[in-house]
């Protein structure tokens, strides 16, 4: 394995700086200190903005295309080259399962190069205007964009704002979460070395209240492109309000389930399991309610639990392991408050709720039943391996019951009816929605929420369209 990055990324290198700050990073998996990261000030977010905007007014943004084309695709290359070493800093710092982050680093090469691609496919129209003359758009760069991410997908979500946004001509600083910098840092050195100008993206390790507040209110910042918690997301867009910054947001959710007695709810209760405690439940696509046809409930449950008791839980580092630890003692605790109250309120267990591994951050996935509508466990995101399923028996009830969430993020149908199901996913209120499958990212479509799940798309072409001004042109003929 190649070395750990532990410096801020910073004009095409590594800054070593001796006397900064460092966070020490901890392995979920074994509890033991393995990294001590350099953490940014906020005099570094202020010299890393005014040199990636240097970056950008004398290089990037005027780049032709096909120059900046073929640096992405060498990024991706390059990335690819390197799945394994990302993967591996993903385990120890996350400790996301191996296979899982082979696939995370895998997918976002693949990002890079679909937006190596877009970058001569995305542009303008000519618009017959009534007065005649010639009325074109042009779609052009933002600036420095500010890129703020979580520690669940810490690789993936770097990749899809980062891609986007260069392949559109702008120059970014990422702020990776405290706990999950190794993978971003990593990301900065590699496309460096496949030919990005250095500059154009900058890597800023660092808490969210001193570099996050800073990022955000700096005057060259144009774009915050944020994913992570509704609590911070809205603190984000007050902060760039002052200056009406660009926002997009993409925040947490609570999202449904829905089986429906005609469907195929043998195969839904075998899959849906990790629709929910996938990434140990830390997914802000987990669908962690689950609504199941009353006819169908109790055999539904039967099977859901037997196949949630055969997931395999363990070492991330073996190639078997489904489910790893939690990323933090202080997150495993947030989710048993979850479970403390379910207690109280008399919900029933059907399986997990307690810690069956000696050592690491590892909770059981739990599977809960009679969970009263106003309860903690059913209205608030968890973010951890936990899920609720109730019974239903009416299409309408059970509509109101969903888009009652403040959320709407994500969610499944199970159904063999085609109008039901065409009918149900124009109603729930929820951006990316899975008829018979639990898929939810796919490179090449738009992703996001609605209501209090975010604003703006990440993945797809209108990813681009968040990354561009548009300028409408009158020519006089
Ligand atoms: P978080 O909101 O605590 O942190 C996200 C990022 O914001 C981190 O980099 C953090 O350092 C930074 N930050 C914190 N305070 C800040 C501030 N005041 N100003 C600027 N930046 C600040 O979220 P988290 O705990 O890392 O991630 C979990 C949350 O993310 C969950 O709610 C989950 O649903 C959400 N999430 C959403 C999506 C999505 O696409 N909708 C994807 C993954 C995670």
């Amino acid at each position: 394995m190649s070395a750990i990055p532990t410096d801020l990324f910073l004009d095409g290198r590594f800054s070593s700086e001796l006397n900064r700050r460092r966070t020490t990073l901890i392995n979920p998996a074994t509890e033991e200190p393995f990294a001590e990261v350099a953490a940014a000030e906020p005099a570094d977010v202020d010299s890393a903005v005014e040199s990636a905007h240097r970056a950008w007014e004398t290089g990037w943004r005027d780049l032709a295309p096909g120059k900046r084309t073929e640096i992405l695709f060498a990024v991706s290359r390059k990335l690819r080259e390197h799945v394994e070493d990302i993967a591996q800093l993903e385990r120890q710092q996350m400790g996301k399962p191996i296979a899982d982050a082979r696939d995370e680093a895998a997918l976002g090469a693949r990002v890079f190069e679909y937006y190596a691609g877009a970058v001569t496919k995305f542009g303008g129209q000519t618009i017959p205007v009534s007065r005649g003359g010639l009325d074109f758009t042009l779609r052009q760069s933002i600036g420095v964009v500010a890129a703020i991410v979580p520690w669940n997908f810490p690789f993936p979500i770097a990749c899809w704002k980062a891609a986007p946004a260069l392949a559109a001509g702008n120059c970014v600083v990422l702020k990776p979460a405290s706990l999950s910098p190794l993978t971003a840092l990593k990301l900065g050195e590699l496309a460096h070395a496949a030919g990005l100008p250095p500059g154009v993206l900058q890597v800023l390790p660092g808490s969210g209240a001193a570099v996050g507040d800073a990022l955000v209110t700096h005057p060259r910042i144009r774009k915050v492109s944020f994913t992570g918690s509704t609590e911070v997301g809205r603190r984000i867009m007050e902060l760039a309000a002052r200056d009406l910054k660009r926002v997009s947001l993409e925040l947490g959710g609570k999202s449904p389930n829905i089986v429906f007695a005609d469907s195929d709810w043998k195969r839904a209760a075998e899959t849906s399991p990790m629709s929910v405690f996938a990434n140990t439940g830390q997914d802000c696509c987990a669908r962690s309610r689950m609504f199941v046809e009353r006819t169908i409930f109790e055999p539904f449950v039967e099977q859901f639990v037997a196949a949630t008791r055969k997931l395999v839980v363990g070492d991330p580092s073996q190639e078997s392991t489904q489910l790893g630890p939690m990323v933090s003692a202080a997150q495993r605790l947030l989710v048993e408050e979850f479970l403390a109250d379910a207690r109280k309120q008399g919900s029933a267990f059907a399986c997990g709720g307690g810690r069956s591994h000696p050592r690491g951050w590892y909770l059981d996935p739990t599977v809960l039943l009679d969970v009263g509508l106003a309860d903690r466990c059913w209205r608030e995101e968890i973010f951890g391996p936990v899920v609720v399923i109730t019974p239903f028996d009416d299409e309408v009830t059970m509509l109101n019951e969903v888009n009652a969430s403040p959320y709407g993020l994500s969610g499944s149908i199970w159904t063999n009816d085609l109008s039901r199901a065409l009918r149900v996913v124009r109603a729930v209120e929820s951006g990316v929605l899975s008829v018979n499958s639990h898929s939810s990212v796919h490179v090449e479509a738009p992703f996001g929420g609605f209501k209090q799940s975010g604003l703006g798309r990440d993945l797809g072409m209108a990813a681009m369209e968040g990354y561009t001004e548009l300028k409408n042109v009158y020519v006089a003929g």
